[in-house]
């Protein structure tokens, strides 16, 4: 049912996602209508589908952010800090900036140089100060090593399918923390991996997903 979802205007598309009852919560509903989809998906921006970004990457579909960012929220309070991991055009990231608040942090980690430099422009397009002032940052690398010098993170999303428990992103969660991400191969769960204020990791399958995998760069282009 999620692609009836679609609208016509940002608004619509949100409004959609929050009438079908994936968007629940007034923080997420607020975040994805400040955040027009247009500025990061120019091609079929209020469609409720997964879109190509190019170099094999591609902007998961509405619902599926809406899913994510619902799951997150007691993670992304104001002040809190978070790591989106295969942050590709940089939606997520900036939706999650827009829930932490302005003392809050989000850095998007990701390996095509190309998204990297696409997703600051995305967001300057509209909020050029945030990247400025360092709310949102974007980093060059692989996503797979987490991002050890923003660490601890409150909340750590992953964009893309870690073939096995991601231990080394664990790792740098704080505790109480919350890691969202497709685990798996051929078959993939969206996993939620909580860790308890005593470090100890509980660890919940969520959904079914497809997503592209967490891969080395140069196998990425040939996807
Ligand atoms: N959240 C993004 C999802 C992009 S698709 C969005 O909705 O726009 C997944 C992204 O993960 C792609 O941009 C891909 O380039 C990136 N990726 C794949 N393997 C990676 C790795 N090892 N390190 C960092 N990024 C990776």
């Amino acid at each position: 049912m999620a692609w009836r979802c679609s609208g016509e205007t940002n608004l619509e598309l949100v409004e959609n996602l929050f009438r079908k009852g994936i968007i629940k919560s007034n923080r997420v509903l607020e975040a994805m209508k400040a955040v027009d989809r247009n500025d990061y998906s120019p091609r079929r921006p209020y469609s409720d589908h997964p879109q190509s970004i190019g170099y094999g990457a591609t902007i998961s579909a509405p619902h599926m952010h809406a899913y994510a960012l619902e799951k997150m929220q007691d993670y992304l309070k104001p002040g809190m800090k978070a790591l989106d991991v295969g942050s590709g055009s940089g939606y997520l990231t900036v939706c999650m900036a827009d829930m932490v608040g302005p003392e809050g942090q989000v850095i998007g980690i990701e390996h095509i140089q190309e998204l990297v430099d696409m997703s600051n422009r995305n967001v300057r397009k509209q909020r050029a100060d945030w990247i400025d002032n360092g709310r949102v940052k974007f980093i060059t690398g692989d996503g797979r090593q987490g991002y050890p010098e923003g660490s601890l993170y409150d909340c750590i999303h992953v964009g893309a399918a870690a073939s096995e428990k991601p231990t080394k992103l664990l790792d740098q969660l704080k505790s109480p923390g919350m890691l969202l991400s497709p685990v798996g191969t051929t078959l993939q769960s969206m996993m939620i991996y909580h860790k308890e204020k005593d470090g100890t990791i509980k660890e919940e399958k969520w959904l079914g997903v497809q997503y592209v995998p967490l891969t080395d760069k140069d196998q990425q282009y040939d996807i």
